[in-house]
């Protein structure tokens, strides 16, 4: 049975893509940052499916919780085949009122985080293995009052893009899926009007839910996916931003 690390699977995307992997025989490390009761929730729900599931603890901003976090998994898992990046997180404001202090944490999280996990995950993998990087259409296309969290998400694209070459060898494929608007927590603050709004974008005529997304990084992380790499797969919906 195959390995899963998905980082920020407690809710959302992140949980969302561990259980569609968990459906496909895949066992999954459930990373989170505080949210202990949704992770177990997630591994209680995949143990339901028939796949093993551990919840691990830790701050993906933290290089040393993150090596901490590979020594639990060792413990369990002795090699990875699949890395999900999925944790990440927004402090919007217009660069003018964004602090240095916002601008770091999400960088952090966002790119040093999945810098920190690949980088701890890659001895792990013994090939052939899949990483998926989950970027964003802001890190392709921009969004006033996100330059934090598009610089981070058009980083990890050219993250997933070089490392792609470096893996190849390894018979490792990396890819990168950019969401549009998915309906999780990371949204929920944004105003109604705003969201009526960019629904009226979006070609498919509905906001994404999270198994949309899991599905695309799943197609990723499987054989028939065998021949891609180094792509940036955009899930939208056709948002028109
Ligand atoms: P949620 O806010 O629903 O979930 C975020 C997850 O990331 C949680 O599990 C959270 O853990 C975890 N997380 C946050 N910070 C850390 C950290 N420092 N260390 C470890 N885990 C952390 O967000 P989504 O599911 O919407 O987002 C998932 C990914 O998809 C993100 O990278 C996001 O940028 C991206 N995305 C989302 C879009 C959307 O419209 N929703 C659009 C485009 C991209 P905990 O709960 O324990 O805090």
């Amino acid at each position: 049975m195959k390995t899963a690390l998905i980082t920020g699977a407690s809710k959302g995307i992140g949980k969302a893509t561990a259980l569609t992997l968990a459906k496909e025989g895949i066992n999954c490390i459930i990373n989170y940052a505080g949210d202990k009761e949704g992770a177990e929730q997630t591994v209680s729900e995949i143990k339901a499916i028939g796949a093993q599931a551990i919840a691990i603890r830790a701050n993906i901003a933290n290089k040393e919780e993150v090596r901490q976090m590979i020594e639990k998994v060792k413990e369990t898992f002795p090699s990875i085949d699949i890395l999900v990046n999925n944790a990440g997180i927004t402090e919007d404001k217009t660069l003018w009122n964004m602090t240095s202090e916002q601008w770091q944490r999400v960088i952090d999280v966002n790119l040093n985080g999945a810098y920190y996990v690949t980088k701890e995950v890659i001895p792990l993998m013994s090939g052939p293995g899949r990483i998926v990087s989950i970027s964003s259409i802001v890190g392709i296309v921009g969004n006033a009052g996100q330059t934090n969290y598009a610089a981070s998400k058009a980083a990890l694209i050219g993250f997933t893009k070089t490392l792609a070459k470096e893996l190849a060898k390894k018979k490792i494929t990396v890819n990168a899926v950019c969401p549009g608007f998915i309906e999780t927590g990371m949204v929920e603050n944004i105003p109604f009007i705003r969201k009526f709004i960019i629904k009226k974008m979006i070609s498919l005529g509905r906001v994404g839910e999270p198994q949309d997304i899991a599905n695309a990084v799943a197609f990723l992380c499987s054989e028939k996916a065998r021949y891609i790499t180094a792509e940036t797969l955009q899930v939208n919906g056709g948002l028109n931003f």
